[in-house]
């Protein structure tokens, strides 16, 4: 289900920010992608504010970490 954010671009539908990063990650557009995980993708941050910043982005969305299942962020957090 879509939310109130979701756009579509290129015939793809787009739900957030973070998802449509995901989706340049793997038609390999994104610039700024490190390494793929189990569970995410490793990116460096847009801005560089301390030198070689990184950020993890699931791929499982959620809006906030608890509505993961344990069992997806034990997983996520041990690698
Ligand atoms: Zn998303």
């Amino acid at each position: 289900m879509l939310d109130k954010t979701a756009k579509i671009k290129e015939g793809k539908i787009m739900s957030c920010f973070i998802c449509e990063r995901i989706e340049m990650i793997k038609d390999g557009t994104n610039p700024y992608f490190v390494t793929e995980l189990e569970t995410g993708y490793v990116v460096l941050g847009d801005y560089q504010r301390y030198k070689g910043y990184t950020c993890f982005l699931s791929k499982l969305h959620v809006t906030e970490l608890h509505f993961m299942t344990k069992e997806y962020r034990i997983n996520t957090w041990k690698k």
